[in-house]
């Protein structure tokens, strides 16, 4: 474990000085480097594996990550895929999901989650979030359910994963699928099942900057249903069974054999980066619990903290305060999806979306990664400390 900081709440004068530090170097807002030099070994031996053999699409490294991902999140069936936008529409292509089909899903995520649905000529219907978790709710959900309902997309957002055992329920109660966005959340745990391990199909990514990043494009559906994963696995190679026969219409998205390899490298370290990750997020939480709007990690849950993300009001002058001090932030996301210009024809959704309109005003993704250092840690907290501090009269 990471030291723990232990005195984080300091005084105002200390805080000002720790904010206004001089910078030695520039601190990242997701390290990639020094992750990069920790297996660089395990690396080159992989990739140079893949290099003599000369197998790059659908290789032996893509089979052993595939039973690796399997074991790792206790899905039957894992299918490795070219990015996690596609890992979506695969996942809705093998429910046969199209036109005059409604999906019921999140305004508060990334655009691929709604893009998917309306890729395939399906119609996304939004619900609100829950506040505490900016996950979708499960309350509201029913209200959302007609006889053109084939599926609930739930993402788990910043990590955290979404109410597995509320949205079972509804889905069972109105015999409908559920795909798990788990793009962020490949790791989390809730009551001890993993993410990717539990809903009729989860689609996860492989995004250079997700928990489990490769070195580009790549990611993964998985599933418990045989049936789901024969079909996805055709779907994925152009909807052949044997070569040049093709039952049903596919695609060509496949996950490279030399990403396959490096993520092979890096599954070796990634219950450790976990681990990592939750003493940074520990820290943060001691600093910042009195002074911003710290994330809700409900009891029995493992958060892979894809993102910290926090809550300031006054955001705009916040992110110029931390830009000021040196310190990288993100916005995840500006502008709930049922407000996008792309989106508008499906209306708002099914009652308000306040709280994704509110949270979508408020929140700051902050530095987060295995291997902050401890100073770059204090430095964040300091400086939104000292952002508080300096705006503590005003509302
Ligand atoms: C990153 C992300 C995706 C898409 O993954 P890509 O691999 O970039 O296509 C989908 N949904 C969510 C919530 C994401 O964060």
């Amino acid at each position: 474990m990471p030291n723990q900081i232990k005195a984080c709440v300091v005084s105002e004068k200390k805080v000002t000085l720790l904010a206004k530090l001089p910078r030695l170097y520039s601190m990242e807002f997701i390290d990639l480097q020094t992750q990069r030099e920790r297996i660089q070994p395990q690396l080159e031996k992989r990739i140079q594996a893949v290099l003599e053999m000369g197998q790059f699409i659908l290789g032996p490294e893509v089979a052993e990550l595939e039973r690796k991902l399997e074991a790792f999140t206790g899905a039957k069936h894992a299918i490795t895929v070219a990015n996690g936008t596609d890992a979506l529409q695969l996942a809705l292509m093998a429910l046969r999901i199209g036109p005059g089909d409604e999906v019921i899903t999140t305004p508060f995520s990334f655009v691929a989650t709604t893009e998917a649905i309306v890729l395939l000529g399906a119609t996304p219907v939004f619900v609100d979030i829950d506040p505490k978790t900016y996950n979708l709710d499960p309350a509201k959900i029913s209200a959302a359910v007609t006889s053109k309902t084939k599926a609930i997309l739930p993402v788990s957002l910043y990590g955290l994963s979404c109410d597995i055992e509320a949205l079972e329920a509804v889905a069972l109660k109105h015999k409908v699928a559920i795909i798990e966005d788990a793009a962020q959340s490949f790791g989390a745990s809730q009551k001890k099942r993993r993410s990717c391990s539990w809903a009729t199909l989860s689609c996860s990514s492989f995004f250079p900057s997700k928990p489990l990043g490769c070195y580009g494009d790549g990611g993964a559906c998985f599933t418990n249903d045989s049936e789901l994963a024969n079909l996805l696995k055709q779907i994925r190679a152009h909807g052949q069974d044997r070569r040049y026969h093709h039952p049903i219409l596919g695609v060509n998205s496949r996950l490279d054999t030399l990403q396959a390899a490096v993520l092979l490298a890096k599954m070796e370290i990634f219950e450790d980066e976990i681990e990592r990750r939750q003493g940074v997020a520990k820290n943060y939480h001691e600093g910042l619990k009195d002074v911003a709007g710290t994330p809700t990690i409900p009891p029995d849950n493992i958060s892979v903290f894809a993102q910290y993300t926090i809550q300031v009001k006054n955001r705009d002058a916040f992110l110029e305060h931390m830009k000021r001090r040196g310190i990288p932030t993100a916005v995840h996301y500006p502008t709930p999806l049922h407000l996008q210009p792309a989106f508008s024809r499906f209306g708002k959704g099914v009652g308000s979306m306040l709280i994704s309109e509110a949270a979508s005003e408020r929140v700051v993704s902050l530095p987060m990664h295995p291997y902050m250092k401890r100073e770059d840690q204090m430095r964040v907290i300091a400086a939104v400390q000292e952002f508080a501090m300096l705006n503590k009269d005003r509302d």
